[in-house]
């Protein structure tokens, strides 16, 4: 991914050296070039064997494919006291590996834990217009199910844990990669497995997964390189309530029905104050400064202290903004009565929050109660586990994290602005960072913005992207742990 004049550049520069020394330089050149290339070649070997071993919950097995990654990792040198493949069930396998790096003891940095899952969500073969799980390249594309989520990550950096391997790479401190189970749904969570049951393994310093953040494509051109560093919770609530029914040729002044719509009108009139965290506040400032226009002078306006209101009410219209700055409650399922001629004996909903970091299941449950305004509309915390479902607070935009990504980006995508993202929906980042480890999710390859198939048919990712990523990794892995 050398830019064309960049190229121009060095032929002049090999012009202008002793023979010998152009001779060595193209040499070094030749060498690296071939490596990078070999690097392409197994990072698709990788990522096609992954592709079609089905990962789903329902019929798939996240084992064999920890098991066939694990025997990639043996193959390139690592040590078997080093590789790990383990899970609460024979399906449900995750695959943790460690690249020893040259500093001990105490004073020693703290590993580096990059995590991936391994999992993928289901795919029929009658919705598709392709086999999901058959890895095909078509038109500049690869298609198949985990291509974008998150398959592409796991080849991506199992290439770059076997390059470093071959190389004879010393990094200064322990990298860690462990591909995982059941982030997107099921019952084993691979990052809470091991947190709980092995949580020696993956300790480190922070944590990149390239499952959130975007790097985003705009009609082909790359707009912005995303560092994902805080999450919003994932929380629903019940409001139901109850009455003795009756016959509907007798109707009551009290209504079941009635009584909860006119609670869910309130929350509908209600918006839960506007708020930004150092990721958001960073996000907005940066984007003011990439958008431009009037969208980047109300980012502009809502990040002085204090923010403007019109620019917040602006912003607020927008789906999009309006999911970062601020907590969002809204009911997406509905039930109620029990027959055609009978006065409903209840009524209920179900009320699905995304609370900004920093704040509470509780402080929000609190909130409701009092915009519902109706003590017979009861509000009850619907308990879930997985991702996303605990308080978070952002991870801190980490001058060493920050600093390697923009090194690296620059090098590859000159002019292409580094922005921090927060996502309004959840990964396992969320599970790390509710126990203390910070997280970033790095996606490592550009997608278009309009034509993001992630979860849903033909599924697929741009080859050029895919060998993007490979190239970037392989790097900011390197920028993240050769030393300062
Ligand atoms: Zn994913």
């Amino acid at each position: 991914m050398i830019p064309r004049q960049f190229l121009a550049f060095a032929v002049l520069v090999c012009f202008a050296f002793p023979a010998s020394a152009a001779a060595q330089s193209n040499s070094a050149q030749a060498a690296g070039a071939q490596s990078e290339d070999a690097n392409h070649k197994l990072a698709r070997e990788i990522y096609k064997e992954l592709i079609e071993i089905n990962t789903t919950d329902s019929v798939g097995n996240t084992t064999v494919a920890a098991e066939a990654m694990a025997k990639r990792l043996r193959d390139a040198g690592y040590a078997e006291s080093d590789i790990f493949v383990g899970g609460p069930n024979p399906r449900k396998g995750n695959l943790v590996v460690r690249l020893h790096g040259t500093s001990k003891g105490a004073g020693a940095r703290k590993p580096i834990l990059l995590i991936c899952h391994l999992d993928v969500v289901e795919a029929r073969r009658e919705d598709w217009s392709v086999d999901p799980f058959t890895f095909l390249e078509k038109d500049g594309y690869f298609y198949g199910r985990g291509t974008e989520d998150i398959k592409d990550g796991d080849a991506i950096l199992m290439s770059a844990m076997i390059r470093m391997k071959r190389e004879g790479y010393q990094p200064d401190r322990d990298i860690i990669l462990a591909l995982t189970a059941d982030e997107e749904g099921g019952q084993s969570n691979g990052v809470a497995w091991l947190l709980a049951n092995h949580p020696d393994l993956i300790a480190a310093d922070f944590a990149v997964n390239p499952d959130a953040g975007v790097f985003e494509l705009e009609n082909g051109k790359k707009k912005l390189v995303g560092i994902e560093a805080a999450e919003k919770t994932y929380q629903d609530f019940e409001l139901k309530v109850t009455n003795r029914g009756g016959h509907s040729s007798l109707p009551t002044t009290d209504n079941a029905i009635y009584q909860l719509s006119d609670g869910l009108a309130r929350l509908q009139q209600f918006q839960f104050p506007f708020e930004l965290n150092e990721v958001t506040r960073e996000y907005f400032s940066r984007s003011a400064a990439i958008l431009g226009g009037s969208l980047g002078a109300d980012m502009k306006a809502i990040v002085q202290n204090p923010a403007d209101a019109g620019a917040i009410a602006r912003l607020s219209a927008m789906p999009y903004y309006n999911a970062r700055m601020r907590t969002t409650c809204v009911p997406t399922m509905l039930q109620g009565g029990h027959a055609r001629n009978a006065l409903p004996g209840f009524a209920a909903a179900n009320v699905n929050c995304r609370i900004l970091p920093g704040h509470t299941s509780d402080e929000v449950q609190k909130v409701l109660v009092k915009v519902l305004n109706d003590p017979e509309i009861s509000v009850t915390a619907i308990v879930a586990k997985g991702a996303g479902t605990e308080a978070t607070a952002p991870s801190p935009l980490r001058p060493d994290v920050m600093g390697a990504l923009e090194k690296v980006s620059a090098e590859l995508w000159p002019g292409v602005p580094v922005v921090p993202q927060m996502d309004p929906g959840a990964s396992d980042n969320s599970i790390l960072r509710a126990r203390g480890t910070p997280a970033y999710g790095v996606v490592g390859v550009f997608t278009d913005v309009e034509d993001d198939r992630s979860h849903g048919k033909d599924e697929r990712i741009r080859a050029a992207s895919f060998y993007g990523g490979v190239d970037f990794y392989y790097r900011f892995i390197k920028a993240l742990s050769a030393g300062q």
